[in-house]
């Protein structure tokens, strides 16, 4: 049942619509193929520890930026395994005590883990090589794949679970040769360390997009992020997802202005006639761009859209409900069916990812499921 508490702002998130998400990519890929659910950033803005607790059956790997997000899917007893993307020193006892596994992603953090490992007399924790293959944010470079096989020669502390690399721009056709030249230097990198190893890594590189349009290069396992949460960067793909998060709020008062009055601070909107404005209990802080306001954006009451006039504030933001029926106490979508976040996000000149994962932490996450 849907646990809609009517009083506040929510961000509800649909476990239904999660499931159907994950199959509809299952089904691109071959059965043996690995799955990891992308969880950082609180799960795109959602409930990290919510999805991780649901899908903790239904995937095989989970992937969070930081140490500090893994630590959080372990205090919820999760035992899935956890790709952690960028391991920082600082991080290291927390990675150690969690099982957390790095992505070692130059041969000086390689170093130094093994140091940091070996100190503890440590054999055999897992960990990832991320390679960099054209986005030239962190990975290891063909040239250190040597340097990486005698150090590894040399030490019993870490066994390389999987070997990855990220794509730059596996959302644009137009980049279709840049992304093969990626997948190729990718596939040179772990031919040549494969060489010397005694186990076999996994190896992946796609991401949402790249399962959308790479599904060949599917290797033994994808990581799948924002796809999950409902949104593709594909038109067509798009219609096949069903939407995760609904931004609810609710009316907390409503006025009707004269012609000549305004709303808000300095005054941005000024009614050309007798308006009827709703006030709702979500601003800036909560994650609702100001240029969302004066006109651009809208919220949708009773199944209509509700232009919001003036600044959003920081804490509220007003709509003009001069032609819908409502009253206050009624539910308010700020996004999700309509507007949805790749709407937003095109208004907004920015891209859906932005858009979920600045939703505050102020905002309540209620998670459920039919
Ligand atoms: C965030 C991230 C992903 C997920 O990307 P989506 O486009 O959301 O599917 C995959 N791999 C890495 C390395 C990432 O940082």
């Amino acid at each position: 049942t849907n646990p809609m508490n009517n009083h506040v702002t929510v961000l509800e998130i649909d476990g239904n619509a999660l499931e159907h998400n994950l199959h509809y990519f299952k089904n691109k890929l071959h059965q043996k193929t690995k799955i990891l659910a992308v969880v950082k950033a609180f799960g795109y803005g959602s409930d990290a520890a919510k999805v991780a607790s649901f899908l903790k059956d239904k995937v095989d790997y989970f992937a969070v930026a930081y140490a500090p997000e893994g630590l959080l899917l372990r205090n919820h007893e999760i035992d899935t395994p956890v790709l952690l993307l960028h391991p920082l020193p600082a991080h290291f006892e927390t990675i150690v005590a969690q099982r957390l596994e790095p992505s070692l992603y130059s041969l000086d953090l390689v170093r130094h883990f093994i140091t940091y490992l070996e100190a503890r007399r440590m054999e055999q924790f897992p960990v990832h090589i991320k390679f960099n293959s054209g986005l030239n944010r962190l990975g290891l470079s063909q040239s250190d794949a040597v340097i990486l096989q005698e150090l590894l020669a040399k030490t019993k502390a870490i066994r390389i679970v999987s070997v990855f690399s990220h794509l730059a721009a596996s959302e644009d056709p137009n980049e279709r040769d840049f992304t093969l030249d990626q997948i190729a230097r990718f596939d040179a990198f772990y031919d040549t360390l494969n060489q010397k190893l005694d186990n076999t890594p996994l190896r992946h590189i796609l991401n949402t997009s790249g399962i959308f349009n790479y599904a060949e290069k599917q290797m033994e396992m994808v990581r799948l992020g924002i796809g999950l949460y409902g949104i593709s960067n594909d038109e067509e793909e798009q219609k096949e997802l069903e939407n995760v998060g609904t931004l609810k709020s609710v009316i907390s008062q409503i006025r009707t202005i004269d012609k000549g009055e305004s709303v808000g601070y300095g005054r941005r909107f000024i009614a050309e006639k007798t308006t009827k404005v709703a006030t709702i209990p979500i601003g800036y802080a909560d994650g609702i761009r100001r240029s969302w306001g004066n006109g651009v954006g809208y919220v949708t009451i009773n199944g209509k859209q509700a232009k919001i006039i003036g600044s959003i504030c920081m804490d509220m933001l007003m709509v003009d409900v001069t032609d819908i029926d409502c009253k206050e106490g009624n539910t308010v979508i700020v996004f999700g069916e309509n507007p949805t976040v790749p709407l937003m996000a095109k208004k907004l000149n920015t891209i859906p990812y932005e858009i979920l994962t600045s939703i505050s932490q102020r905002v309540k996450r209620v998670f459920f499921r039919e």
